[in-house]
């Protein structure tokens, strides 16, 4: 269980922030409120990468739906801001937030299963956002201390590529995260970045849950041959070399781009694939590292 830290909860609960607050006053309320969001959230992982194109979107939505269907509340943020995919992976785009006495209702993908995103807030589709680091920080902040998120057994963070300011914003606000999974491709030149989502992880003390090795092999869909297109087993040789937890791989497989396109989970596809078992096998993994109860990782699918 996780410890209340929020000294203040239900004045925090009762109080508004309005119009005569100072700015100090509405740092406060803002604080407060912030912690009493997380308060309420057991697990918080924020998904990385070194590159752009590795498949970080697909994992974190993937590994946060999977979560859901198992019957857990989970909860994703798109926290790339300039590039949100989330929603369209969902099939929940178009969707709109909405503002309640709580705060602003994250929409629900399905029951259990809510997700917050730039691309929910009703701006035009191909409208670049130009933003600094500043103004990502109030975003960020908004998601978490000004969703009505509720009781969440997980939350995920899809970060965009990199280690810029979104990352160290979320790992600022949170305050505690539980970990950073590192999606990568085999090939050296993701895993160069992938190592340095890594150390960043290091340098600002949040544990590592493991990389995931992702578009790692395919079957030939003619003579079904396998072929490693990326090469393979670099993530595995590099969670190794570095002393992180290796989650599994996944491989290539073109159902996952259409279910992406198409708006529906991947893991939510009723028939059995290796791709879809090898999610399964990182949430295990995944699970097991959170330290989660071997009763509660044994749950079924
Ligand atoms: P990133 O978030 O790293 O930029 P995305 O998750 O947006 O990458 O994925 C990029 C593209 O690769 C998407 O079209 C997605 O459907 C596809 N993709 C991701 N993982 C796989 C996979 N294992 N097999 C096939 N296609 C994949």
């Amino acid at each position: 269980m996780v410890e209340n830290k929020c000294e203040d909860r239900k004045a925090c609960g009762n109080c508004e922030i309005s119009s005569n607050c100072s700015t100090v006053e509405r740092k406060d309320h803002e604080r407060k409120r912030l912690q009493e969001k997380l308060f309420h959230i057991k697990r918080k992982v924020m998904v990385m990468s070194g590159k752009g194109g590795v498949g970080k979107s697909t994992v974190a939505t993937n590994l946060a739906a999977s979560l859901a269907l198992r019957g857990y509340q989970v909860g994703i943020i798109d926290a790339d801001l300039h590039g949100p995919d989330v929603p369209r992976m969902l099939g929940i785009e178009g969707q709109r937030l909405i503002s309640s006495g709580n705060g602003v209702e994250p929409v629900e993908v399905f029951p259990g299963f809510k997700a917050v995103s730039m691309a929910l807030l009703g701006q035009e589709p191909d409208k670049a956002i130009v933003w600094r680091g500043p103004l990502k920080h109030s975003a960020i902040k908004q998601f978490l201390g000004g969703m009505n998120w509720g009781d969440l057994d997980f939350l995920f963070v899809d970060l965009p590529p990199g280690t810029g300011d979104e990352p160290l914003s979320v790992s600022q606000l949170m305050e505690e995260v539980d970990g950073t999974v590192i999606v990568t491709t085999p090939q050296d030149v993701a895993l160069l970045d992938a190592r340095k989502a890594v150390s960043f992880s290091k340098q600002i003390n949040i544990p590592v849950l493991g990389i995931v090795e992702n578009m790692s092999g395919m079957a030939c869909p003619h003579c079904g041959e396998k072929i490693d297109l990326f090469k393979i087993g670099g993530g595995e040789k590099a969670a190794k070399e570095l002393g992180v937890p290796f989650l599994g791989r996944i491989p290539i497989d073109p159902g996952v781009v259409l279910s992406c396109d198409a708006g529906e989970p991947f893991v939510s596809e009723p028939n059995p694939s290796v791709a879809k078992t090898a999610f399964a096998q990182v949430v295990q993994n995944l699970l097991e590292g959170l330290a989660w109860s071997e009763k509660e990782a044994a749950r079924p699918e």
